[in-house]
């Protein structure tokens, strides 16, 4: 079983590269952004009180990812391995996570950080804004996202650090599909070193 986080600033192009990797490995790509959106449209009790985060670029609390994450989790089949996209983003979602994978006896996986700076992000979101409809990519909400990324989602990399996890950086600038490859070239390295 493989299991990838893919990791990086809003923008960083997850998931692009998620959906991408996910075909090559034969993963199950699952998107935590996308979760949340599919619950806002259901027009659940949850709704608006996550509609008002997302389009303020704060993070929803840590329990209701939580527990919308595992259930999704919990209820599919057939399971090769995962990709998580977007997930986890604080320093407490990295904890459960590991807690959770133990308690299946799954391989711990392994945290992919794409590498984008702000200015390339910031141009890529705002020309995102005016197609993907998305509430949240717009340039005051997008500052906001970053900023929420710096304080409470690149703590996930300190965790991994003091847990002695796998962790690997890729450039994420450049084509698409060269981004994928360097993506996979990185994580085949991991495979083969987890095998040793
Ligand atoms: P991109 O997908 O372009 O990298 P992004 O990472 O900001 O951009 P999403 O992953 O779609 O976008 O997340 C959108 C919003 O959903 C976040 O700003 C946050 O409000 C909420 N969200 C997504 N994942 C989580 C999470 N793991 N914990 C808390 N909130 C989350
Ligand atoms: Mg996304």
């Amino acid at each position: 079983m493989l299991n990838l986080l893919l990791f990086g600033p809003p923008g960083s192009g997850k998931g692009t590269q998620s959906e991408l990797l996910a075909e090559h490995y034969g993963l199950e790509h699952i998107s935590t952004g996308d979760l949340l959106r599919e619950e806002v449209a259901k027009g659940t009790e949850l709704s608006q009180d996550i509609e008002a985060l997302i389009s303020v670029g704060k993070l929803v609390p840590d329990h209701l990812i939580l527990d919308l994450l595992f259930k999704h989790i919990n209820q599919m089949d057939g399971k090769k391995g995962l990709i998580l996209d977007g997930f986890p983003r604080t320093y407490h979602q990295a904890e459960e996570l590991v807690k959770e994978f133990n308690a299946r006896q799954w391989p711990i996986p392994l945290l992919v950080a794409l590498d984008v700076e702000e200015e390339e992000l910031l141009e890529r979101l705002l020309e995102r804004g005016k197609v993907s409809g998305r509430s949240d990519d717009h340039e005051e909400t997008i500052r906001g996202r970053f900023k929420v990324y710096h304080e409470q989602s690149e703590p996930v990399i300190q965790f991994f650090k003091e847990s002695h996890s796998p962790m690997i950086e890729i450039e994420g600038v450049g084509a698409i599909d060269e981004v994928t490859a360097n993506l996979i070239r990185g994580i085949d390295q991991f495979i083969k070193e987890s095998n040793n």
